[in-house]
């Protein structure tokens, strides 16, 4: 797998050599908790691919590691919304899109209704 960024930060969350509170971990994917969160349940859900964000991660990836992200995503937002009240997943792609980590990652937001706009 290639997910050897030595300097990027989820990369080492994958590897295990800087820790994080997963909820979920397989062949093609990590979640963990946000250290800084947005909503009562903030996981984080990322490839064990080091792929910089959505555009490259969809260039790069197999089918199957694709299917798994999103799923995975739902997975997550089911076992944490509030009694089928739902949950929110974002993505963030760029200086405009507000990414701040350069590792592709799915935000899965529940336990609060969420504002729509964003800001
Ligand atoms: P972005 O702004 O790129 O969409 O989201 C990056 C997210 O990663 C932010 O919500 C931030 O709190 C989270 N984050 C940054 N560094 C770490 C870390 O070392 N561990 C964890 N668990 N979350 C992190
Ligand atoms: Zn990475």
């Amino acid at each position: 797998m290639n997910s050897k960024n030595e300097d990027c930060i989820f990369c080492n969350i994958v590897r295990k050599e800087i820790p994080a509170r997963e909820v979920l971990r397989d062949e093609h994917v990590v979640a963990f908790h946000d250290l800084n969160p947005q909503a009562p349940t903030h996981v984080l859900v990322v490839p064990n691919l080091h792929a910089q964000n959505l555009s490259e991660f969809i260039a790069k990836a197999s089918a199957a590691m694709k299917a798994r992200l999103f799923a995975a995503a739902a997975e997550v937002g089911k076992r944490f919304e509030r009694e089928r009240k739902g949950f929110r997943v974002v993505i963030n792609e760029g200086a405009d899109g507000g990414q701040t980590v350069g590792h592709l990652h799915l935000h899965v937001l529940a336990g609060r209704h969420m504002q729509w706009p964003p800001g």
